[in-house]
C-alpha cells in the first residue's frame, strides 16, 4: 500500500482566539465510601438496524469520506518559516540540517469540535474504537486517556444528553465498532447511547461511575482486564487538573491507569485496585493537592509508592516541567503537544491525551501571553521538529518563540551562518575500508541524486508487524543508500534525514529546486490477505519499483529492482508505471519509488527489522542506481 496521502502538516499559524469564557466545573469526588464499585460493560440490547437503514448510513458515510478528502486537498502548505532554509545534508557534518520545528494547531470552535479535529488529524484511516466522555470535565478526559490509547481510540466528547452532529458524523467517519462510554448515565444518557448505536451500529460499552475517582477506579480495572501493569499514576482534583494534564501523554504511552483523588481521600475500590496490581505508584502534584497522609496510606498498600515518587513544583508550570523531566528523559523528542496553562484554555484539551501519547509527545502548558521561566529553560534544553498546538488561544508570540527553541535548525544556525551554497562534497581522502564494499564508478561522480526517505515526523507510513514502523526503516534504508552512493562519488541531497516530515510537494520542490539528476523515493509495503489483522500480520510478500516517465528511470528500475533481489530472496512483484504519484510525477529528474518489502510480512520483518537488513536494503538500492550511470 502506497500510503502517499495527501499531508496534513498544513500549519495554521494564523491563532484566532478562542472567546473561552467556561469554566471547567470541578467535580466534587463523594466522601462516601463507595463500595459498590462495579465494573460492567453496557451492551444495548437493541438490535441492530435494518438493511436499508444500513445501506443509507453507508451512503452518508461515503458523502462525508468523499467531503473529508476534497477538504484535505484543499488545505495548504502553508509553510512554516522554513521559508529559503535547505535541507540538504552537510556532507562532512553530523549535525544533520534539519527543517525548522512544524507547528501544527488544531482546534475547533469548542471543546466538541477541538476533539473531533483532533481526531480527525490523527486517525485519518479511522478506528475500531472510540472513547466517549461527558465534555464538561477535563480530567475525565485525563483519566479516559490509557484506556483510550490501550483501544488505538481518539476522545471524543458529549454532553449529559446531546451529542453533537459533527461529532455523530467524526463517529461515522472512523468506521468505529465499538464505543466505549466514560461514567453512568448521568454522565452520558442512554438516549445518547441508543442515538449512537441508531447510527453508526456500533456496539455501546460503558464503564460506570458517578465520580472521578470511583470512574478512575473502574476504568483502571478495565485496563487491568486486558494488560498487565504495574504502574499507576495518582492526580488529584483539588487544584490538580493543570498537573493531571501533565501526566495524561506518559499515561496513554504507557498505558497505566491514572487514579484520582481529593487531597486528603482515595476511593476505595481505587487503593483495593492499586494494592493488588500495581508495584509502583507516582503522585503529579504537591502536598496542597495531595497530602502526605494520602502518601502514606498508599504507601503502606504498594511497594514503590513512597515521598519520593511525588512529582511537583511550585505552581503548575513548574510542574509540568518537573513531569516531564522525570518521564521524558531524550533531548530530542519525537513530538511535543503545547496547551494554554489557563484554566479556561485546560478545558479545550480533555481530548488531547491520546493525541500526545499517539505521537509519544509530553504535553507542555503554557502561559497564553507568558511563558514561565522554568518552561523556557526545559524548552532550551530540548529539540523537536513537530510541534501541536491543541485548542486555540495562545498568542503567536508565545508559539512562535517555542518554536524557535525547540527547534533543532535554529539551534545549529545560531553559532554559524547558513551556508548559501549546497555542501561541496569534500575531496575524501578515500578511506578504502574493505576494497569489496567501495563502490567504483566514475560516471556517477558529482550527479545529484536525490534520496527521499518516505514519510517520517507526524507521518508514520505503514504500522507493520512488532509496531514497525514504515517511517523508521525508509529512513534508516535511505541513511545507508546516501552514504553507499556518497563513497562512490555522488552528490547525494536527502529529503530528510532524522524523523522530520517534509511535505510531499517540500519534496519535490528540493528536488528542482537543485536540478537534480536522479529521484529515488524509498518505502515499504504492507498489505495482502489478513493473516492475523491483530497482529498486522498480511499475505502480502515481496519487492516492487515503480517508474517515471523516460528510459533513464525505466532502466533504473530494472536494475534497482535486480539489485535488491540478488542481495535479497524476496519475491519479484516487478517494475511497475508509477507516473500517478506524488514525487514522481512533480518531479522533473527522472524518478523511481522502490517498495523494498512488505512490513506486514513475518518473512520480510525477519529478513528486514534490523540494522544490518536495511543497510543493506539501502546499499543493494544504491548498487542499482550506480548501475544505471555506469551504462
Ligand atoms: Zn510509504
Amino acid at each position: 500500500m502506497k500510503r502517499f496521502k495527501k499531508q496534513l502538516l498544513a500549519v495554521l499559524l494564523s491563532v484566532a482566539m478562542l472567546a473561552t469564557s467556561r469554566v471547567p466545573m470541578v467535580f466534587a469526588e463523594d466522601n462516601i465510601n463507595s463500595d459498590k464499585n462495579q465494573i460492567q460493560m453496557e451492551e444495548t440490547l437493541e438490535q441492530s438496524e435494518d438493511a436499508k437503514s444500513l445501506a443509507e448510513n453507508q451512503a452518508s458515510l461515503e458523502e462525508i469520506k468523499i467531503d473529508q478528502e476534497f477538504k484535505d486537498d484543499k488545505k495548504l502548505d502553508q509553510d512554516l518559516s522554513t521559508g529559503d532554509s535547505e535541507y540538504s545534508e552537510d556532507l562532512l557534518n553530523n549535525d544533520y540540517l534539519k527543517l525548522s520545528a512544524i507547528l501544527k494547531t488544531i482546534y475547533g470552535s469548542d471543546r466538541y469540535e477541538t476533539a473531533v479535529k483532533v481526531s480527525q488529524d490523527a486517525w485519518k484511516d479511522g478506528a475500531d474504537n472510540v472513547v466517549l466522555v461527558n465534555g464538561k470535565n477535563t480530567i475525565m478526559g485525563i483519566v479516559a486517556t490509557p484506556l483510550a490509547s490501550m483501544h488505538k481510540a481518539p476522545i471524543l466528547l458529549v454532553q449529559d444528553n446531546k451529542i453533537q452532529d459533527n461529532v455523530l458524523n467524526e463517529i461515522k467517519r472512523l468506521k468505529a465498532k465499538n464505543i466505549y462510554i466514560i461514567g453512568d448515565r448521568e454522565q452520558v444518557s442512554k438516549a445518547v447511547s441508543d442515538k449512537i448505536k441508531k447510527a453508526t451500529g456500533a456496539s455501546m460499552k460503558r464503564v460506570f461511575g458517578k465520580y472521578p475517582g470511583e470512574i478512575s477506579a473502574n476504568i483502571a480495572q478495565q485496563i487491568a482486564k486486558e494488560r498487565k501493569i504495574d504502574t499507576a499514576y495518582v492526580v488529584s482534583i483539588t487544584n490538580g487538573v493543570a498537573d493531571a494534564l501533565s501526566i495524561a501523554s506518559k499515561a496513554g504511552d504507557t498505558q497505566n491507569p491514572v487514579i484520582v483523588v481529593d487531597k486528603n481521600y482515595m476511593n476505595t475500590g481505587a487503593k483495593d485496585f492499586l494494592k493488588r496490581n500495581v508495584s509502583t505508584v507516582y503522585y503529579i502534584g504537591g502536598e496542597a493537592s495531595i497530602s502526605k497522609a494520602l502518601v502514606k496510606q498508599v504507601d503502606s498498600l504498594v511497594k514503590n509508592a513512597g515521598e519520593g515518587n511525588r512529582i511537583y513544583g511550585s505552581e503548575r508550570h513548574a510542574t509540568n516541567v518537573n513531569v516531564i523531566n522525570r518521564f521524558y528523559k531524550e533531548a530530542v523528542l519525537p513530538g511535543v503537544v503545547i496547551t494554554k496553562s489557563e484554566n479556561a484554555g485546560l478545558i479545550d484539551t480533555v481530548s488531547a491525551g491520546p493525541y500526545a501519547a499517539k505521537y509519544k509527545a509530553p504535553i507542555i502548558i503554557t502561559g497564553k501571553n507568558h511563558i514561565a521561566a522554568v518552561t523556557m529553560k526545559l524548552l532550551e534544553a530540548r529539540k523537536t521538529d513537530n510541534i501541536y498546538q491543541i485548542g486555540g488561544g495562545i498568542s503567536s508570540s508565545v508559539t512562535s518563540t517555542i518554536k524557535s527553541k525547540l527547534s533543532s535548525i535554529n539551534k545549529v544556525e545560531t553559532d554559524k551562518p547558513k551556508p548559501d551554497v549546497k555542501p561541496q562534497p569534500k575531496p575524501q581522502p578515500q578511506p578504502r575500508p574493505d576494497v569489496d564494499e567501495t563502490p567504483s564508478s566514475s560516471s556517477i561522480r558529482g550527479k545529484k541524486i536525490v534520496i527521499d526517505a518516505g514519510h517520517g515526523g507526524s507521518d508514520a507510513g505503514a504500522s507493520g508487524m512488532y509496531g514497525v514502523r514504515e517511517k523508521d526503516w525508509t529512513l534508516k534504508t535511505s541513511l545507508a543508500c546516501a552514504d553507499y552512493l556518497r563513497k562512490a562519488g555522488a552528490n547525494v541531497i536527502m529529503t530528510r534525514t532524522s524523523d522530520t516530515y517534509p511535505t510531499l510537494q517540500d519534496r519535490a520542490e528540493l528536488s528542482n529546486r537543485k536540478g537534480a539528476d536522479f529521484f529515488c523515493s524509498i518505502h515499504y509495503n504492507k498489505g495482502g490477505n489478513p493473516i492475523n489483522p491483530d497482529n498486522e500480520e498480511y499475505s502480502g510478500t515481496g519487492v516492487e519499483v515503480y517508474k517515471g516517465e523516460g528510459d533513464l528511470a525505466a532502466r533504473a528500475a530494472r536494475n534497482v529492482l535486480n539489485s535488491i533481489l540478488q542481495g535479497f530472496d524476496l519475491k519479484n512483484r516487478g517494475v511497475k508505471d508509477g507516473t500517478h504519484l506524488y514525487v514522481i510525477r512533480n518531479t522533473d529528474a527522472p524518478a523511481i519509488l522502490v517498495e523494498g518489502g512488505f512490513l506486514s510480512n513475518r518473512k520480510e520483518i525477519s529478513l528486514l527489522n534490523n540494522d544490518q537488513g536495511l543497510k543493506k536494503m539501502g546499499i543493494q538500492i544504491a548498487k542499482g542506481i550506480i548501475a544505471t550511470f555506469s551504462k
